[in-house]
């Protein structure tokens, strides 16, 4: 006899995860190394200090140690908003009457309203040991801004955090969270930096980009004494720390002998799905067990599903290393009517590498199906999901809508990473119907592989 399943598992607190895990450690093909852009060597970790903090430089360069002990100070920090729960969508399975059995882990209950904390706390807290003052970062849509303020006005860091200029204009709400905790916000590209003057000189009036608040962002880490460049995605090292969402779905799944068929989330620079699959894909290349494994991502910014497996720069300066990845091209800018986040041009590097040895597959949506998904959702589960998170709704509702078809009882988990209630203009112009589809022609995606080094 199954146990009955509750509507929420939660985990208790000495039930959580201690230590992170590092998928590379088991990847039979490593994800192709950081080159430095100039030499196109490996990055040593004398390199990579100057721009990260030294902890963190050595988690990136780690291919080897299976397991990283969370220290005390972070897990305590976890302790305020985790365990998140693991739901079972009774209700929306009753919706689709559907015979599939659909979970989802729900990483949206703080204040930043995203998974980005489980990183910004152990960057935060990696720079401080280290006697740093402060920290630089760039944020697009304002996750990643938010859950670094609030992780270093609890460290008493300073924090200077880029946000790329349409988004600081569109939100101003989650620049004054910003502000709340402590950070100074500047619109991107800025006058501040060189690389910012530069980028307005040749592209006057532009809105800016991820990789353009990343240049800047870096810039000034680099030329500011007791600084350091911190990043809210694609990086291993972020990968690492959210692992936490993954290890505490399989100790819940475990509690009730729940196998999933497959594991979906959305997919950005990749750290959400990154962490969310990393215990089952070890799982899965050790040989013990296999899962289907599904990254999803925006129709309008489609690095794994027809990008390049190419080295590439990560930001638009180009003064980051080059890191072999799925992707556009630095030189890709997506659509502006592109209202649901994920945005980046290139995919985590680990990802990648496992995309590429079919270990996982990837599928493209566009916003307004996005957005259907995310009412359909939101109507019957309550929560009011983000953009970037709804992505997965999507596709996990036609996983399920399939099963209905054939009669299979699939286990479903999926990632929900976060609230959307800054998303509220993309949700307005999706109920007035004024939301717009971009699949970008082959045409539109030449100039990006163009600037491909
Ligand atoms: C940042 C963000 C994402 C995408 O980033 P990944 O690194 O791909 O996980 C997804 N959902 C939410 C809510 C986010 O804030």
């Amino acid at each position: 006899m199954s146990k009955e399943i509750p509507y929420k598992i939660y985990l208790e607190e000495n039930e959580m995860p201690k230590q992170w895990y590092n998928v590379r450690a088991d990847m039979e093909h490593k994800p192709a190394p950081l080159l430095n852009p100039a030499t196109k060597e490996p990055m040593t970790l004398a390199e990579l200090e100057q721009v990260f903090c030294t902890e963190l430089a050595k988690q990136e360069l780690d291919d080897t140690t299976p397991y990283f002990d969370i220290p005390e100070e972070i897990l305590d920090f976890y302790k305020m908003y985790r365990p998140s729960p693991l739901v079972r969508a009774y209700c929306l399975e009753k919706k689709l009457d559907t015979p599939a059995k659909i979970y989802y882990k729900f990483e949206g209950n703080n204040t930043s309203g995203s998974h980005k904390l489980n990183s910004a706390i152990a960057q935060a807290y990696y720079a401080k040991k280290q006697g740093l003052k402060g920290v630089t970062t760039e944020t697009g849509a304002g996750q990643w801004g938010t859950a670094l303020s609030m992780a270093c006005s609890y460290l008493d860091l300073d924090c200077k955090v880029y946000m790329v200029k349409c988004s600081y204009e569109q939100k101003p709400f989650r620049r004054e969270v910003m502000r709340t905790y402590g950070a100074s916000v500047t619109p991107s590209p800025s006058e501040d930096t060189e690389v910012g003057r530069k980028i307005l000189a040749e592209h006057p009036g532009t809105t800016g980009s991820l990789g353009c608040a990343i240049s800047e962002a870096v810039e000034v880490a680099t030329h500011t004494e007791g600084y350091r460049y911190v990043l809210g995605s694609v990086l291993s090292q972020v990968l690492l720390h959210q692992t936490v969402i993954g290890l505490e779905t399989k100790i819940a799944l475990d509690k009730y002998d729940i196998v999933p068929d497959m594991i979906i989330g959305c997919a950005g620079g990749g750290s959400n799905l990154g962490g969310l699959i990393s215990p089952f894909m070890g799982e899965k290349i050790r040989g013990e067990k296999d899962y289907q494994i599904i990254a999803v991502e925006p129709a309008s910014c489609p690095s794994l599903t027809r990008g390049k497996y190419a080295y590439d720069f990560c930001d638009t300066g180009k003064v980051c290393p080059l890191a072999k990845m799925y992707t556009l091209g630095s030189g890709f800018i997506p659509s502006p009517n592109h209202a649901g986040g994920l945005r980046y041009h290139g995919m985590s590097s680990i990802l990648s590498q496992l995309y590429d040895d079919g270990l996982m597959e990837a599928r493209s949506v566009t916003q307004t199906e996005v957005f259907e998904a995310a009412e359909k959702f939101a109507r019957v589960e309550g929560i009011l999901p983000a953009p970037e998170s709804s992505h997965a709704i999507k596709v996990a509702i036609d996983e399920a809508m399939k099963c209905k078809e054939t009669g299979e009882e699939k286990t479903i988990v999926f990632g929900l990473t976060g609230t959307g209630y800054f998303d509220m203009y993309a949700y307005e112009s999706f109920h007035d119907g004024t939301m717009r589809d971009y699949v970008p022609t082959d045409e539109d995606l030449k100039p990006g592989f163009e600037s491909l080094p």
